[in-house]
């Protein structure tokens, strides 16, 4: 972008789009991370692995379960941990492997994706419907148990200034119905993890009797709490600590899972967002540099995209990539300084 534009907001704004392109500056771009939604990487990667595929996976050979218990997702210690980063998840090579310094190694799981909108709603909802159903919200019956349950969880929420999950917990908003697996159906991601924070506190004030439960509970927490809460490049206790809650999470996910399945109960589902999950725990621990994998979260760059298309709404279709990008340069002063 070499010109001025024509109008500006304020003086504030006119002196940085000045200063940006007074001074001749000399971009240099590498590729760190390619991160997203999953259909995103699986188009822009031409993937033929995927979670409606039998191989479900663009950095290992695990399966759902057709080439034997070995390579099944769900076999914490399958043969296909030996499998990693072994063959290209694609049979054309898309453009963007092409990039110089890329590595399939790039593409990234995230903790948003896999967890706050993929199996974390699963887990969280199963535990919810477990608990009403044991008498944890009263035994008046499941409407006044949800009842309560929404009451306390709004409560948690207020005393511990978090967002409030506006959607009431009942059948719907867990759909908690026959024949298909509880999901925790609300809106917004960030309230997924308010409802996981009180549920952790339910679990350490013993409120969940179920042993197992409770500490799926509480290490999915604790997981999240020690990568949301490390720094950019986690110290070898932070990932160690880490890697241990994450997968004492998955062994004890996997045991509510088995035992649900063989006692023919819909309950703690498992998608090959699990796997996914799993390969975020993984990372944690075997990552050279030790980077947080919270940094592969893409919180803000889809609060970048939704204040980009209001935008884009109401700027003329001739000048939308323009503006976008001089909005987007506003900001990039005070990071180069
Ligand atoms: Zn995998």
């Amino acid at each position: 972008m070499t010109h001025q534009p024509r109008r500006q907001s304020s003086q504030l704004t006119f002196n940085h789009y000045t200063s940006l392109f007074t001074y001749k500056y000399k971009a240099h771009a590498f590729v760190m991370c390619v991160k997203g939604d999953w259909a995103f990487l699986r188009s822009a990667f031409l993937m033929t692995s995927g979670w409606s595929s039998e191989a479900v996976c663009w950095m290992c050979s695990a399966t759902k379960g057709s080439a034997g218990p070995e390579m099944a997702m769900t076999n914490l210690s399958g043969d296909w941990l030996d499998t990693m980063f072994e063959q290209d998840p694609w049979l054309t090579p898309p453009a963007l492997s092409l990039l110089q310094g890329f590595h399939i190694k790039m593409v990234a799981p995230d903790t948003l994706h896999c967890w706050h909108i993929g199996h974390g709603r699963d887990f969280l909802a199963s535990v919810i419907v477990h608990l009403a159903e044991a008498g944890a919200f009263g035994d008046g019956g499941v409407p006044l148990a949800l009842k309560e349950a929404t009451r306390s969880l709004r409560a948690y929420a207020k005393a511990h200034k978090l967002q409030q999950v506006k959607v009431p917990l009942s059948r719907e908003s867990l759909e908690w119905h026959a024949g298909v697996y509880p999901h925790l159906n609300i809106s917004k991601a960030c309230q997924v993890g308010v409802v996981h924070k009180w549920l952790a506190h339910l679990a350490e004030t013993g409120l969940i009797a179920d042993s197992l439960i409770a500490t799926a509970v509480w290490s999915s927490h604790m997981f999240l709490d020690t990568v949301v809460g490390g720094s950019n490049f986690l110290t070898q206790e932070a990932a160690s600590r880490a890697h241990a809650f994450g997968m004492l999470y998955l062994l004890s996910a996997v045991r509510l899972s088995t035992t649900a399945l063989e006692a023919r109960q819909l309950r703690w589902f498992i998608r090959p967002k699990f796997h996914m999950f799993h390969h975020i725990v993984l990372g944690v621990q075997h990552r050279a540099s030790k980077r947080n994998p919270h940094l592969d979260a893409v919180w803000m760059d889809e609060d970048f995209v939704g204040k980009a298309m209001k935008l884009l709404r109401i700027i003329h279709p001739a000048q939308r990539s323009t503006r976008i990008l001089q909005r987007y340069l506003v900001g990039l002063p005070g990071k180069l300084c």
